[in-house]
């Protein structure tokens, strides 16, 4: 799972460096304009409208291969949340345009990015704290947005994406706890009947604190469920036996603490809702099996790459697993498994839709099959 982080970061410019940016800001605008009147508003499509404006963007605003691509790029997202929301495509202000990995860059030396303009390559100092050099420190980001913001200074957004991290709710809240319960254990007289009035207070002050923690649980298990089954077409999950693993007294606290039955619970219900397949499939040997050739690499808990003997692959033991999980997933679909077109990310709009169609029409001959499964 990944969830992207945009950091915002205030660029310190020279008076050139600010009309240079204005002008690419303008010339940006300007183009989307230009793309959105002159192409069909039918097309959505990021590689058709390339197709049919790539050339005259580039000799009519002198914009680089790649920020051409990233018009076209934004002209065609705009006109689908459009469509979805039913309303018509704004005009393109010169506010903001979109930066990719060949015309930005980030260095760590000096916090500087180095950003393409019109005709040329400037790298320019970010003004920025603690808490924006920790997120950037040992990063590569490769997507970012230019804004103007309404203070008139320029920013720069940059994407960061990371794994989602569980956040660890009973952890964070143990001190509470034991001082909840120590208060409550000193007001307990042995063999009184009843206890005191205090004694009962302090039993629903403790009551209260597991109460929070239960709640932030549930909210973090709805917001993740909600997020994944609807960026995607297809969940699969691993069917963990949630009791077998809790017995385990090392892991104990922090299995529940995850709440996973809870979580495949919320996948599960926004599947149905939104007519997605969301399947549950067995864990056996998900992380001992080789993803790339399917050979059996046994592995203990704290081994945490997968290197395959047989087909000298080195992965990372997660990464190996979820592979072994989809494919799983896939099969009890009956969809055929592509490999290079799931494990990798760059991947043409062209391929990406054809893909994404093998399974949707897939999905609508197998559902009720899965339904049934779960
Ligand atoms: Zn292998």
């Amino acid at each position: 799972m990944e969830h992207v982080l945009t950091l915002v970061c205030k660029l310190q410019l020279t008076t050139e460096q600010g009309a240079k940016i204005d002008a690419l800001l303008g010339a940006f605008a300007e183009a989307c304009n230009l793309t959105n009147r002159i192409v069909k508003p039918s097309v959505k499509s990021k590689t058709t409208i390339q197709g049919l404006v790539y050339q005259t963007l580039r000799e009519q605003f002198g914009l680089s291969a790649n920020q051409a691509v990233r018009v076209c790029a934004r002209v065609g997202a705009n006109r689908k949340t459009a469509t979805a929301k039913n309303k018509p495509v704004k005009a393109f202000e010169p506010a903001s345009a979109d930066y990719d990995a060949r015309i930005f860059s980030f260095r760590e030396q000096d916090w500087t990015v180095s950003l393409t303009l019109l005709g040329c390559r400037e790298r320019i100092k970010l003004v920025i704290g603690n808490y924006q050099q920790g997120k950037l420190k040992g990063r590569k980001p490769t997507s970012a947005q230019l804004c103007l913001h309404r203070d008139g200074q320029y920013y720069i957004h940059i994407q960061l994406k990371n794994a989602v991290i569980y956040p660890q709710f009973l952890r964070k809240s143990e001190k509470r706890l034991k001082k909840a319960q120590r208060r409550l254990s000193k007001k307990f007289v042995k063999g009184a009947k009843p206890q005191s009035q205090n004694y009962h207070k302090a039993r629903k002050r403790l009551g209260k604190v597991h109460l929070k923690v239960q709640r932030q649980r549930k909210d973090w298990a709805i917001k993740q469920a909600r997020c994944v089954v609807h960026s995607n077409d297809v969940v699969v999950y691993e069917d963990l036996k949630i009791a077998n693993m809790v017995k385990n007294h090392h892991l104990a606290k922090s299995i529940s603490d995850a709440g996973w039955y809870q979580y495949t619970q919320w996948l599960d219900y926004y599947g149905k809702i939104w007519d997605k397949a969301v399947v549950a499939v067995s864990p056996n040997y998900t992380s001992q099996d080789c993803s790339n050739c399917g050979h059996r690499v046994k592995k203990s808990l704290s081994t945490r790459t997968h290197s395959c003997p047989n087909c000298k692959i080195e992965i990372c033991r997660d990464t190996n697993a979820a592979l072994n999980i989809l494919h799983k997933g896939l099969n009890v679909l009956g969809v055929e498994w592509n490999k290079h077109s799931t494990s990798g990310q760059e991947e043409s709009g062209s391929q990406d839709r054809k893909h994404g169609e093998k399974i949707a029409t897939a999905v609508d001959k197998q559902f009720d099959s899965v339904s049934k499964l779960l």
